[in-house]
């Protein structure tokens, strides 16, 4: 029996990743566990040239792999442009994970941390980066340990000769997994996202032409070119490819991270990958991608969830976190403590979301909404702020007047 609370707290209480650090004995992949299931073995091929560069490129565009951080910027393009470049290139790896309700990076590091090992090392060959920085987020610090002793372990037996490879603790910004401000971050700088142009794969770690990608982009590389492009495009439902990897959380009996066919809807993710709804719960709304991504009503549980596909609904899948809401909710209340979130995450380089956002959580306190006031700062944040976090900022404000209305007046 779920005890409810007097005020939503679904966000505090169910967007955790499940404790995967007692089990780290048992569900570990290690070096050696990884070498025996062939792991690096495609890693050695590429780097010796067995594998050419442009079969593995031609591979993750036939699988129509996109970046899995949130921006879905198609990865083999990516490799291409930064390929293009002069050298020396850079790698860096976004593992900061802060977008609330995510968790599936984490989940797979600590389970199999090897395979993105091998993706990465796969990605600096072919794009011909020469140092790759991983940036990981700063509360995981069991993940970190690990990472630590498992590169180590890799450095001291390497399946081929390896680039230089280092380990950077996030700084404990959500800001900070906005690729430019990460990149601040790993020069030793305040956290601030960079105006662009130049983009990093021009201009960017240490002023040289950088390939950023999210930790779960890599992860699939290794499987993609073994198995072939068909394999990953074989999956997905309505017209949609690929897998994605959800992590669903709020009022469901089985949350957690759900590997599923791209463009599944919420209604299928519920029933059929997270047990159905919590007994005496009834779907009432669900954030699609976060606490950025906007928040639909009950009534939209049939839309394909993948890139693209939220647009016409003010709504994005960004890093895949859907969030589930029921009867006992308020969607003015999620959008409430995104706001707070990101008036709190904002880095205060830009007033439209330093101010804006921070004005916005003061009206939306008001229990009738002033909406004439908040669609002047919606509009303001979202054209001119220098990032996605103030440009994003409204996306639930603006679900809430348009799919909420009752709950607001
Ligand atoms: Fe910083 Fe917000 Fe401006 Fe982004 S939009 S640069 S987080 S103040």
């Amino acid at each position: 029996q779920v005890a409810l609370p007097d005020k939503p707290e679904y966000i505090q209480n169910r967007t955790l990743a499940p404790a995967f650090t007692a089990h780290y004995a048992i569900n570990l992949i290690s070096l050696e566990a990884y070498r025996q299931r062939a792991g690096y073995a495609l890693a050695a091929a590429v780097v010796n040239g067995e594998e050419p560069a442009e079969g593995v490129m031609a591979a993750l565009e036939d699988a129509g792999l996109r970046g899995l951080g949130g921006a879905g910027f198609p990865a083999g393009r990516k490799w291409r442009i930064v390929r293009e470049q002069s050298a020396p290139r850079v790698m860096a790896v976004n593992i900061d994970e802060g977008e609330p309700g995510t968790f599936k990076d984490r989940s797979y590091l600590e389970r199999d941390p090897h395979r993105f090992l091998e993706g990465m090392l796969i990605a600096a060959q072919v794009a011909g980066t020469e140092a790759c920085y991983i940036y990981l987020r700063d509360e995981y610090h069991d993940a970190r340990k690990m990472l630590t002793q498992e590169i180590e372990a890799l450095q001291a037996d390497p399946p081929c000769p390896l680039p230089y490879i280092e380990l950077r603790r996030g700084a404990g910004a959500y800001i900070c997994g906005e690729e430019s401000a990460m990149i601040e971050s790993i020069e030793g700088k305040r956290g601030q996202p960079r105006l662009r142009p130049p983009y990093v794969a021009q201009l960017g770690l240490f002023g040289k032409p950088t390939l950023v990608h999210n930790f779960e982009t890599l992860y699939w590389v290794r499987d993609i070119v073994e198995k072939g492009p068909q394999w990953f495009s074989s999956f997905g439902r309505h017209g949609r490819q690929g897998l994605r990897s959800f992590s669903v959380s709020g009022r469901i009996k089985l949350p957690g991270v759900k590997l599923a066919p791209a463009g599944i809807t919420v209604q299928e993710l519920i029933d059929e990958y997270c047990g159905g709804m919590l007994d005496g719960h009834t779907l009432y709304a669900y954030l699609p991608g976060g606490a950025s991504g906007g928040i639909l009503p009950a009534s939209l549980n049939h839309i394909p969830l993948d890139f693209d596909t939220l647009q016409p609904y003010g709504c994005f899948i960004g890093s895949a976190a859907v969030i589930v809401l029921s009867q006992f909710d308020r969607a003015r209340d999620a959008a409430l403590s995104a706001m707070r979130f990101f008036a709190a995450e904002s880095c205060g380089q830009c007033t439209p979301c330093r101010v804006g956002t921070a004005k916005a959580v003061r009206l939306m306190e008001a229990p009738v909404w002033d909406n004439a006031t908040l669609e002047d700062l919606n509009a303001v944040m979202a054209e001119a702020s220098i990032c996605g976090l103030g440009q994003a900022a409204p996306n639930p404000v603006r679900c809430v007047q348009k799919y909420f209305p009752q709950e607001i007046v």
